[in-house]
C-alpha cells in the first residue's frame, strides 16, 4: 500500500489516492494530511477567516427528504416564516457586527408568490446595506428564471448542496414522489452558475449506505463541475425522520467526524483556490468541531444569527448546536475560539471565493 506521506508529495490526486486518503485510520497519518492541507490554505488564502451571518428564516418545505428534521411531512415542527421586517432588523445587527454579508436559507417553497417575496425582499436588503454588501442565498430548487431574477436584484452566491453525487443513493435517502429528482438538483445546479452567481455545493457525510467510493466521486464532482464554494458536513440522525430507521447502518459519530475533516483537507488539496465552510454539523459532534475545519483546510464560518425564539424550530438534526444561545453570545465567543487557533476573523474583506474571480477571468 503507497504511504500517505508520498500521496501527499503529487501534484495531482487519483481516484485511487483519494481513496486511500479517506480511508485513514492511523492518527499520524491523518495529522500529515491536514498538516499538508493547512499549508495550502495559508499560502492561498492565509489564516483568514471570513464570515456570514446564517439567517434562517423560513422552516416551511414543500419536500420530503428522509433526513431532515423540518420535512414536510414531520408534523411535530412549529411552522414559522418571519416578515420582512424581522429580517432587515436582523441584517441590521449583521452591519453593527461588521458582517460583510448573510446566507437567506429556509425550506424550499416554489410559487411566483414566494419568487416575488424574494425579490423584493433582496431589493429592500440592497437599500439598507452598502452595494457591497454579499446575499446568499439557500432557497432550493427553482427554475432558470427565478434564480436570474434574484440574482439580478442582487444576490451574488447560491448554495445547493447535491447531498451526493451518486444517482443510486440520491434514490435511497429521498422519496420517489416526483418532488425529489437527482437530475433536476443537478440541473439547477447548473442552471445556479449560468445565472452568474458565485456557487456552492455539498455533500452529508456519513450517510447510510455511503461509501468511501460516493465520497470520492463527491469530491471528483465538485471538482469538475468548478464549484466555487462548499459546505459539506456529517449527517447527523434525527429522530423524527424515516432515514432514523437506518440508524444501526452508521458509523459512530467520531468516526463520521473524523471522515469529514478529512473530506474538508482533500478537498482543500485537490481545490486551493475555493471557498470551504466550517459547518455547524461538525460543532454537534465536537464542541470545537468547527475551529479544527478550519485547521483542516476550511475558511469560512456561517454563525447563526437567528432571532433566538425561532431557532428551535429550525432542528435539521438532533442535538444542533447554539439554539440557546442569542446571536451577540455567538459571535463573541466565536471570535475568541478562533484567535485561540491562531487564525483571524476578516473584517475588512467580502471574502469572495478566488476560484470564483479567477473562473471570470478566464470567461
Ligand atoms: N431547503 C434548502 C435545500 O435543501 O437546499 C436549504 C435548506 S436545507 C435545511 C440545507 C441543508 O441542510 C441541506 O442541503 C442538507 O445537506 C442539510 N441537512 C438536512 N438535514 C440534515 C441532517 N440530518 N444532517 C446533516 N445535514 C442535514
Ligand atoms: Fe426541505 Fe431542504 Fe430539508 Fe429537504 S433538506 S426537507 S428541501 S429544508
Amino acid at each position: 500500500m503507497i504511504a500517505v506521506s508520498e500521496i501527499l508529495e503529487k501534484q495531482e490526486l487519483s481516484r485511487q489516492d483519494i481513496i486511500r486518503l479517506l480511508s485513514i485510520t492511523d492518527k499520524g497519518d491523518q495529522e500529515l494530511l491536514i498538516k499538508k492541507a493547512y499549508s495550502i490554505k495559508e499560502s492561498t488564502i492565509g489564516r483568514k477567516v471570513y464570515l456570514r451571518g446564517l439567517i434562517e428564516f423560513s422552516n416551511y418545505c414543500r419536500k420530503n427528504c428522509y433526513y431532515c428534521g423540518i420535512r414536510s411531512g414531520n408534523n411535530k415542527v412549529a411552522r414559522y416564516s418571519l416578515s420582512d421586517d424581522e429580517i432587515l432588523q436582523v441584517v441590521e445587527f449583521a452591519q453593527k457586527n461588521q458582517l460583510k454579508g448573510i446566507v437567506l436559507q429556509s425550506g424550499e417553497l416554489s410559487s411566483l408568490d414566494f419568487t416575488e417575496r424574494i425579490t423584493e425582499l433582496i431589493t429592500k436588503i440592497k437599500n439598507a446595506t452598502n452595494p457591497e454588501f454579499r446575499i446568499t442565498l439557500s432557497l432550493g430548487e427553482q427554475s432558470l428564471e427565478t434564480y436570474q431574477r434574484w440574482f439580478d436584484a442582487g444576490a451574488q452566491r447560491y448554495l445547493l448542496r447535491i447531498e451526493t453525487s451518486s444517482e443510486d443513493l440520491y434514490k435511497k435517502i429521498h422519496p420517489a414522489d416526483g418532488l425529489h429528482s437527482f437530475k433536476v438538483r443537478l440541473k439547477c445546479l447548473e442552471n445556479i452558475q449560468k445565472a452568474g452567481y458565485m456557487t456552492g455545493t455539498g455533500v452529508m457525510i456519513g450517510l447510510p449506505f455511503q461509501t468511501i467510493e460516493n465520497l470520492t466521486d463527491d469530491l471528483l464532482f465538485i471538482k469538475e463541475r468548478d464549484i466555487d464554494m462548499v459546505g459539506m458536513g456529517p449527517y447527523l440522525e434525527h429522530a423524527d425522520t424515516p432515514l432514523y430507521d437506518h440508524k444501526d447502518l452508521l458509523m459512530p459519530l467520531m468516526e463520521r467526524f473524523n471522515l469529514s475533516i478529512r473530506m474538508i483537507a482533500v478537498l482543500r488539496i485537490m481545490m486551493p483556490d475555493i471557498n470551504i465552510a466550517s459547518t455547524t454539523a461538525l460543532q454537534s459532534i465536537v464542541p470545537l468541531g468547527r475551529e479544527l475545519g478550519l485547521k483542516a483546510g476550511a475558511n469560512v464560518m456561517m454563525p447563526n444569527i437567528t432571532p433566538l425564539k425561532y431557532r428551535r424550530s429550525y432542528l435539521l438534526y438532533d442535538n444542533k448546536p447554539c439554539i440557546d444561545e442569542e446571536a451577540d453570545d455567538c459571535l463573541d465567543c466565536l471570535e475568541k475560539r478562533i484567535k485561540m487557533i491562531g487564525e483571524e476573523i476578516v473584517r475588512n474583506e467580502y471574502g469572495d471565493s478566488k476560484h470564483f474571480i479567477n473562473r471570470i477571468q478566464i470567461d
